[in-house]
């Protein structure tokens, strides 16, 4: 049958939103897990935490108070104001909390900035391998997504010269993302420094800096923000959030930091798209930024630890070779000494092994020979998919 033009133009809008596999690979895990099959899920990346008791009872004592109704569209002015404490204790610098806006989780600055920046014509840069959702939703936009690349050799941190190099008079944006999905990379300050440097060329450009795991760096690795940089503020969007860092990542509930000029237009948006966050999630949120943190250093030294068994054991695979990541909770070894692409990868290892990865080509095609393994999940099941990726590469 002939498609309508109206049903053409919108298969061709669709087929330009693309997803984050991860979500796709743990309902195959799941499919898996429910006909019996044992699973060990080392696909999402998400703690294996619960969220800390005293950030819940926060939550429910808001909602026995009675906080049902719509509050301030950018947020609770208590929680912006302890997101600005949060900045100076974390990163060292003073921000104005009027520069703050709440969102639904982290992605929604994301989104939010893909719907001020993109449109047909406009070139954004994107770290590639980097979080799917960056190439996805500025294709979605009608932009035309310019990748980063990323290499193995650096730490997967990027080359300031090549990003500077690939700037035109239509890049608007740049997205960055230190420490970073999927690779553990941490961006040396140098590197940012000699990028914000050549930034002063280009005026025109703004810069999105994905700092979700900001407070996940290993090895004595200090996380550099870009708020860092005085001279960027106005041209500078912060992408924050709970959902790592308090393990909250069902809540739904991040912040944007916005140029002065922006943060209007943004709290519009968030008036159009979702009115404003739960109050019950943002008095969770108040709890998590103002008390006691050690629920959430104890969850890093987990990682830390695990980090460790995954690195080694890795490295210990026939044709598997693995940088020691710096940050987040992913190694991602590379497999071209295996045989097998990305791809064939991750399905045979679910298919066959029972153990849950995503193929680094889910990540950009700079992702190719790379197999992305998320450590937040128990040294004993960690050790136990190591042994049967090791059966399974041995019976190739
Ligand atoms: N940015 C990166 C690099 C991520 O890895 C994630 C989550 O996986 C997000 C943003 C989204 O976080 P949230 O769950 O708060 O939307």
């Amino acid at each position: 049958e002939r498609m309508t033009m109206a049903e053409g133009a919108l298969a061709a809008r669709m087929g330009r939103l693309g997803t984050e596999s991860a979500f796709e690979v743990l309902a195959r895990a799941n499919a898996l897990a429910a006909q019996g099959r044992d699973i060990i899920n080392l696909g999402i990346g998400q703690p294996d935490f619960p969220t800390p008791p005293h950030i819940v009872e926060a939550a429910v004592r808001a909602l026995r108070d009675g906080q049902h109704g719509y509050s301030p569209a950018n947020g609770l002015p208590a929680l912006r104001e302890a997101v600005a404490a949060d900045v100076r204790t974390y990163r060292g610098v003073e921000i104005d909390p009027g520069r703050v806006v709440i969102v639904p989780g982290g992605k929604v600055t994301m989104a939010f900035a893909m719907l001020l920046f993109g449109e047909a014509g406009a070139e954004i840069l994107y770290p590639n391998p980097g979080f799917p959702i960056y190439e996805s939703m500025i294709r979605f936009s009608g932009a035309t997504p310019v990748p980063i690349p990323l290499y193995e050799a650096s730490g997967f941190s990027f080359d300031a010269d090549e990003v500077l190099s690939k700037i035109t008079d239509r890049t608007r944006l740049i997205i960055l993302n230190s420490p970073a999905n999927p690779t553990g990379g941490v961006v040396p300050r140098a590197e940012f420094d000699n990028l914000v440097a050549g930034l002063e060329r280009f005026p025109h450009v703004h810069v999105m800096s994905d700092e979700i795991y900001s407070r996940m760096t290993y090895d004595g690795e200090r996380h550099v923000s870009l708020l860092d940089y005085e001279s960027l503020r106005e041209r500078l969007i912060v992408l924050d959030g709970w959902s790592k860092t308090y393990a909250m990542t069902g809540w739904r509930l991040g912040w944007g930091y916005w140029p002065a000029a922006l943060v209007e237009p943004v709290t519009r948006l968030c008036i159009n798209v979702h009115s404003c966050v739960n109050a019950p999630t943002q008095f969770a949120g108040i709890a998590a930024l103002k008390g006691p943190q050690d629920a959430a250093e104890a969850m890093v030294a987990a990682f830390d630890e695990r980090r460790a068994v995954i690195v080694d054991g890795l490295n210990r695979l026939p044709g598997v070779r693995c940088a020691r990541p710096k940050g987040a909770f992913y190694a991602f070894p590379n497999i071209a000494g295996t045989g097998l692409d990305a791809r064939t990868m991750q399905d045979r290892l679910l298919a066959e092994a029972g153990v849950a990865v995503i193929a680094g080509t889910s990540f950009g095609a700079h992702g190719e020979g790379f197999v992305r393994f998320s450590y937040a999940n128990s040294i004993a099941n960690i050790e136990a998919a190591l042994g049967r990726v090791g059966d399974f590469l041995g019976s190739l």
